[in-house]
Order: C-alpha cells, then structure tokens, then sequence
C-alpha cells in the first residue's frame, strides 16, 4: 500500500455511513486506531470488510481522552497504513488532530463502518466454514469467515477496590472522566498512580491552578524524556525493542542518571525494576512533559501509595492521613475481553490475548486480535504493522 498525506482541514463523520457490505469475509470489531488500519489494508487486499462500532463514530476513545494529550510518539512513527498523518498537525499530535485524522482515514480508505453497533459474543459458527457469528446489540447476527477484535487495550477503566471506597464522602473519579484542571481550580487535589497519564493530568491540575496537588506512588517509574536534541525516544524504543531485555535493563539507569535528575530529595526516587522489565510487565516508562519541573518546583507533591479511604480521609501507605477535596484515579484500565471471547479458551490468566498479530490462537481459527501489546515502539506503530500481517494472513484463508 503506498502511503499519502492529506492535507489538513477536511474532516468526516462516520457515523450516517450505511454499510454497502451484506455479506463480509471479515468483520472487525471496533474503529480505533487499530481497528481502521486493519479494515484498510484487508481492504487493499480486496477483502470485503465491514467494521464494527459500538459508539457514534471512529476514534471514540480519543474523542474521551484529556484535552491536552498529545500523541507522545511521533507524527511519522504514528501513521497508519496507507495514509501519513498530515504534516501541519505538527510533530506531537493534538488530541484532536488524532481524531481528525482517524475520521479523514476511515473517508480515504472507503470503509463499511456501522456505528452504534456493539458486538456481544464471537461464537464459531455451528459450520466451521462459515467462521464465526457474533451476537450483536439490536437482537442483529453478524457472520463472517475472520474476525478482527480491535476493542483496545484501554477498554475498561479499573478504579481500585479500596477500603472504604464505597463509602467516601469525598470526590473519586477515574482519571478517564479528567477532561481538564477547570473543576479543580482553587482545590486540593490527590492524583493516584504515576503512569503517563496520572503524570501528565498532575502537572496539567498543577497548571490549571489547582491549590494543591498530591501524586501517590506505589512504584516509582521510569522517567525519560520525550525527546532529546531532536531524537525521539520512541526511536530509542525502537532501536532497542529486539535486544535481550537483560541487557536494556542493564543500561538503562546510566542514561536515566544523564538525562533525568534525581528527584529523590522530592520523594520521588529513582526506580528499582529494570526498565525493559518493566515495559514487558506491561508498565511503559513515563515521558516527561512536565512532571520533572512540577515536582522540582513543588508543584506536584509525590506521596506514598493510597491504602485505603474513610469518610473524607485518604489512607496512605506510610501511616499519613490526607483529606484532598478530589481523588482522581489514574489506576489504569483492563481489557475487558472475557464476555466477548472468555468462553473460547484464547486469553491468559491476566485477561490477554495469547495470540496477536496474524497468529491466530490453535483452536480459533480465523479470529485475530490487535492492540492488545504495549510496546516501548509506540502502539500505532505496532497496530500499523499488524494490519498488514492480519490483512495477509485472512487474504491468504480466502
Ligand atoms: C491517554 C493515552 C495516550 C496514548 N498515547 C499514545 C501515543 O502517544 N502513541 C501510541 O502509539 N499509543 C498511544 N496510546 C496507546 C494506544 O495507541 C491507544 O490507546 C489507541 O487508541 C489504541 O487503539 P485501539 O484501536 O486498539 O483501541 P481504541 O482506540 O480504544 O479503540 C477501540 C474501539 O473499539 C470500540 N469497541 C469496544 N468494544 C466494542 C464492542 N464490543 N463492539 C463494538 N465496538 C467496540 C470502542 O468504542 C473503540 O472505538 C495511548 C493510550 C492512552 C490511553
């Protein structure tokens, strides 16, 4: 597939397209990033494909997503097969721009998307040829030979089973209801958990004039910087993605210690796990877009980990009582895979895939899985390189 660049500017809703396909060799589900790049390249591949939406329209995730966040990999690592991203939407992509991208994509490549449409259930067809049938809301059976399952990594949020939870009488959001530091202006707010997005809403709160701003921590994380002189770090990602995970973790402190200062004076120390380690655990290092300064200036103040809550009080693992007016939880999200295929025997024991890619698990034939990785390369890179592996392998069943 060769790949364009539009030009900016022009957008389009899904959301009125009527499918044109009746009768699909391939059904994916879901119209993110990685289901739109799999329905392109199985289309370049002449593959009659019809994408499935359970929301109004494509990219519905990042249309939820905080109003600052930018695409922290860059633009041209970013690209989805057979359509650049458009250059004026700079280096490190808006929000926004993301979303106009994925609806501009979705336009380009022509796809059959039915928006409004969640799939329930994937069952194998009672004809093994058939494939598989997917019970759909509206009482709707779709069939199709493949089937693509795109329903992303970040599918449900997870907010931790605290003690006390059910019963604070303070505010406790998780952080995929944050949209910005409006609320917040004026309050004292603790975020809980210091992954990329509990650091960037801290420093976005601190920023936003919050009057004060707690970050708790259980493990302290890795810190790089998104870019340096020019080089990003995904590129670095990149280069090291295939050495032998002992050998990255083992050179990652040097180069931490050159580019991140030590914030252990801050109650931020530096971290214990090798970083490579860490990234196949499925914890990817923290970029810094502010939370080095933030926490310097006393902005964002690092705490220990949240153990529990009791009426206003947060109860922090080293003993401390806090009463913040808002707790928001940037506790990560879980798969949510195991109504749609728990019964088929293809996830682990943490609710993954086993399989990705264009392998298919043993005894599902036909049913792939992507996004479902979180790789230090950047996951639209690797969603763009599955959907040509997954557009191969269902290409070559027909
Ligand atoms: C805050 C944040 C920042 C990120 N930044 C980057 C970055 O800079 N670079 C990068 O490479 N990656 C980044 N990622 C990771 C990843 O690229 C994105 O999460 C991306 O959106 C994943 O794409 P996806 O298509 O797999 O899933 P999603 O974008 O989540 O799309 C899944 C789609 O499936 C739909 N769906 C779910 N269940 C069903 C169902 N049963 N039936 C029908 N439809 C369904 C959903 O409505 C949704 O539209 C980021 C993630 C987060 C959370």
């Amino acid at each position: 597939m060769t790949d364009t660049t539009p030009s900016a500017g022009t957008s389009a809703s899904t959301s009125d397209r009527v499918p044109s396909t009746a009768a699909p060799d391939a059904i994916v589900v879901g119209a993110g990033p990685g289901g739109l790049a799999v329905a392109a390249s199985l289309r370049h591949r002449g593959v009659r494909t019809l994408v499935v939406e359970r929301s109004g329209a494509v990219g519905a995730s990042w249309r939820g997503h905080y109003d600052r966040l930018r695409l922290h990999t860059t633009r041209r690592l970013s690209a989805l097969p057979g359509l650049g991203i458009p250059r004026a939407y700079g280096r490190w992509v808006a929000r926004d721009d993301v979303v106009r991208y994925l609806e501009q994509y979705a336009e380009f490549h022509d796809l059959d998307i039915a928006t409004g449409i969640a799939v329930e259930r994937i069952e194998p067809a009672a004809d093994p040829a058939a494939g598989w049938v997917l019970p759909a809301t509206g009482g709707r059976l779709l069939t199709a030979r493949s089937v693509v399952v795109a329903t992303g990594y970040n599918h449900t949020p997870h907010l931790p089973d605290w003690p006390g939870r059910d019963t604070f009488a303070g505010e406790l959001l998780h952080a995929s209801r944050y949209r910005n530091g409006r609320p917040y202006e004026g309050r004292d707010v603790l975020v809980v958990g210091v992954g990329n997005t509990g650091a960037e809403i801290a420093v976005d709160l601190a920023e936003s004039g919050a009057a004060r701003v707690r970050l708790a921590v259980r493990t302290p994380p890795h810190i790089m910087r998104r870019s340096t002189a020019g080089w990003p770090a995904q590129r670095t990602g990149i280069m090291v993605r295939r050495l032998p995970t002992r050998l990255v973790d083992a050179i990652a402190p040097s180069v931490e210690r050159v580019f991140v200062p030590d914030l252990s004076a801050y109650g931020l120390p530096r971290p214990v796990g090798g970083l490579y380690s860490r990234v196949r655990e499925g914890s990817i290092p923290v970029q810094d877009v502010g939370i080095v300064a933030a926490v310097r200036s006393g902005k964002v103040e690092p705490v220990a980990a949240v153990e529990g809550l009791a009426g206003h009080e947060v109860l922090l693992a080293d003993g401390t009582r806090i009463t913040p007016d808002a707790v928001i939880a940037a506790t990560g999200y879980r798969r949510g895979l195991e109504p749609l295929v728990g019964h088929l025997g293809v996830l682990d024991e943490r609710g993954r895939p086993l399989t990705h890619g264009r392998r298919t698990p043993e005894n599902a034939t036909g049913l792939y899985f992507t996004g479902f990785t979180n790789p230090i390369s950047g996951m639209f890179r690797e969603m763009a390189m599955d959907a040509r592996r997954i557009a191969k392998a269902v290409a070559a069943r027909r």
